[in-house]
Order: C-alpha cells, then structure tokens, then sequence
C-alpha cells in the first residue's frame, strides 16, 4: 500500500461556473483557471499521482497545453486513473476536504461522491468528502478562493 496527497488552490471570479468534485454548483462565483478548475479534482488527481510517485496534474496537463482549455476535470481524473492503473495500482481509498466559506457544500457532498467514485470506476465509500470554513480567516475566508486537500491509499 502507498499512500498519496494532494492540494490545490483557485480564486473565484465572477462570470465563471462553480465546478467542484465534478458537479455544477449554483453560486454568484465560479473558480477561474485553464480547464473547468474543478479544485477538489485536481488535489484527488495529485494525491493519486503522489500515491504512484508520478508527478503533478500539471506535468501531464500542462496549462499552456490548448487541448486543456476549458478541460472537464473528470477527463482529467479519468486519465489519472488509468495512468495510475498503467503502473499496477488500485485505489483504496480517498478522503479529501473542501475548504470554502460560501457556498455551503454539505448539501452537495452526496453527488460529489456519487460522480466521482463513478468517474474513478470505484465505490462512493471509497471516497469521502468533507468540507470546513476557514473562519472567515485568509483567502479562503474572504471568499477570494476556494481549497481542497485529499489524500488517497493506492493499492
Ligand atoms: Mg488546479
């Protein structure tokens, strides 16, 4: 067993879709980047390259690369998968956390598993979920941006 961790950070703008774990949440502030800049993905995308000692989302999709632009993160974490699989690793399980202030995600966390256990080829309980404010403290806390962590077991 190997064990893998993954962080990303993307500011929220105006006049952007709020993607997060791989729905479309209704919010006045989407996150802003090169693909959807679905956060919680990306960091569940490192952590599982990590588990596998295979780089970063970065250096297999690198944001200068046009055929990501506007990308469905969940190609991206399809494809991280199958890279991981390459290598003879299996997921065991994923636990990640959101950190936003607004919008509120508990109301959401049961679709975001159900999408991505079904992108991963995995079961919902193989992938929690969670989310905290940060108090109103830092970026997060301004509403400036939105955070995810995650860690994973591969197998
Ligand atoms: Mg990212």
């Amino acid at each position: 067993m190997r064990i893998g961790f993954g962080f990303d950070v993307h500011r929220l703008v105006e006049g952007r879709d709020l993607w997060l774990g791989g729905i479309k949440i209704d919010h006045c502030l989407g996150l802003l980047g090169h693909s959807d800049a679905d956060v919680l993905i990306h960091a569940i995308c490192d952590a599982l390259l990590g588990a596998a000692n295979m780089r970063d989302i970065g250096y297999h999709f690198p944001d200068t690369d046009p055929r990501f632009k506007g990308a469905d993160s969940k190609v991206l974490l399809r494809e991280v998968v199958a890279l991981i699989k390459g290598k003879g690793y299996s997921i065991g399980n994923i636990d990640a956390t959101i950190c936003a202030e607004r919008p509120k995600i508990n109301p959401h966390i049961e679709r975001m598993q159900a999408c991505l256990a079904e992108v991963m080829g995995i079961g919902p309980d193989q992938v929690s979920i969670k989310a905290t404010t940060t108090e109103r403290l830092g970026f997060t806390g301004r509403e400036e941006g939105i955070s995810a962590y995650a860690v994973c077991l591969v197998e």
